[in-house]
């Protein structure tokens, strides 16, 4: 926690008086998950922070945002909700995306008293299984995440 941020009186929600009698925003980074919901903000991405923060420049306009020409602002390059700075995904990771989908959908689709990746992995209680066809080990973690 940062030094001196507790001792100070706040004067509304999210905001402390400064001894100069200034107000000062809390830090954020000192704060719960559950006082920033308090405070009215939700889980999200600073992507999705960014695009929406360029709604609200733009009094809510989409097209507004796309129509922008602040080329300067640290937002521009975001505002339409993705990462230019991002390399775009190889063909061999679209490839691997769209078979993980594909097997995905499958396993949603079988009977429940049929055998499936997901009734071994937890008829073995997940011990030393993995999903058909999944070579990475985090694969059977997201669809374990999906039957929770
Ligand atoms: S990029 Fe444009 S719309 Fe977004 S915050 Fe900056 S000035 Fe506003």
């Amino acid at each position: 926690m940062n030094a001196g941020t507790q001792s100070n009186p706040i004067t509304r929600p999210g905001v402390e008086m400064l001894p100069s009698g200034d107000e000062r925003g809390l830090d954020p980074r000192d704060l719960t998950t559950n006082a920033l919901v308090a405070l009215g903000h939700e889980p999200m991405s600073p992507l999705k922070a960014l695009r929406l923060r360029c709604l609200d420049c733009c009094v809510g306009s989409a097209n507004e945002v796309r129509m922008c020409v602040s080329v300067k602002c640290p937002a521009w390059p975001f505002r339409m909700g993705m990462n230019p700075w991002r390399a775009p995904a190889s063909e061999a990771q679209k490839e691997a995306s769209r078979a993980n989908i594909a097997r995905l959908h499958k396993i949603d689709a079988t009977p429940a008293d049929a055998p499936s990746g997901r009734g071994e992995f937890e008829r073995n209680g997940g011990a030393g299984t993995s999903l058909p066809g999944c070579a990475s080990p985090g694969g059977s973690a997201i669809v374990s995440g999906r039957a929770a």
